[in-house]
């Protein structure tokens, strides 16, 4: 990781989908391109985040084009980034902030196999939403205590959570997910295998807003994995990331 920009050269992108939407090498070049808010460029300055890497070169103009992603690149190649830093230039304003006529409650949900993934996210976000009043939940049982009233989910901007603890309060009337616009399956190639499937198609079968955007990571899809993100995901745009001399 402490190495991450060499590791650039090395990668090979390719990239399969209609109208891909052209790379950018920098982050500023991503400005030019798209209205992102102020406050986001700043926290990847501050946060060391000065070159993208390669997934999130090609990653982030497909997720802020709200185009439906699967993204295979190795692990340590900043594959969270290439999906928060979409998510937050999305939603714009955190809801507590949001007019009457902007959309309240929880607006992205990223799912993790694992507590320990979930607790990385959280904190990767924790790092981008630094100087807004962003409301991101990493779920657990404490949390959806708190969560059982509806003026406080309204709060709530983004949930990570792994499947089983989100479908508990689903099932209990305690958490909708209709507002969801933004749905993400990290580490996908266990999302999608048998110990989870079912939980995962249940919660995106609750995320039913017609403008839903999905995206799956992973550092590697099987076939059968990758032929049920194909499945799940409208139009999408998929993106590998190998090394050159594989
Ligand atoms: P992956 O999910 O692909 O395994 P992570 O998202 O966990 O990778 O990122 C690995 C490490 O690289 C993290 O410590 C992260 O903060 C760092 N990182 C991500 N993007 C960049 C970047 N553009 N520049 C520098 N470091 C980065
Ligand atoms: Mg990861």
């Amino acid at each position: 990781e402490s190495n991450i920009t060499e590791g650039y050269a090395k990668h090979r992108v390719v990239t399969k989908g209609f109208n891909v939407p052209p790379h950018a090498n920098t982050f500023d070049a991503l400005t030019n391109r798209y209205r992102i808010p102020s406050h986001l460029l700043a926290n990847l300055s501050t946060n060391g985040y000065t070159q993208p890497t390669s997934i999130q070169s090609y990653g982030i103009p497909i997720l802020l084009e709200h185009r439906d992603l699967a993204a295979i690149s190795p692990t340590g190649t900043g594959k969270t980034l290439t999906y928060t830093f979409p998510i937050f230039s999305s939603l714009g304003n955190p809801s507590t902030t949001a007019n009457s006529d902007a959309g309240l409650g929880v607006r992205a949900l990223i799912l993790s196999p694992t507590r320990e993934l979930a607790h990385q996210i959280h904190n990767e976000c924790l790092k981008l939403s630094q100087g807004r009043k962003w409301k991101v939940v990493l779920f657990s049982k404490a949390t959806a205590n708190t969560l059982t009233d509806k003026k406080a989910r309204d709060k709530v901007d983004i949930i990570i959570s792994t499947p089983l603890r989100l479908i508990a309060s689903i099932r209990s009337g305690h958490l909708e997910l209709e507002n969801v616009r933004h749905l993400v399956l990290d580490e996908a190639d266990r999302m999608l295998d048998s110990e989870f499937l079912s939980q995962v198609q249940e919660i995106v079968a609750a995320c039913n807003h017609p403008k839903l955007q999905k995206a799956v990571f992973s550092a590697t899809l099987p076939a059968n994995a990758e032929k049920i993100a194909m499945g799940m995901l409208n139009n999408p745009i998929r993106v590998v990331v190998g090394t050159k001399d594989t």
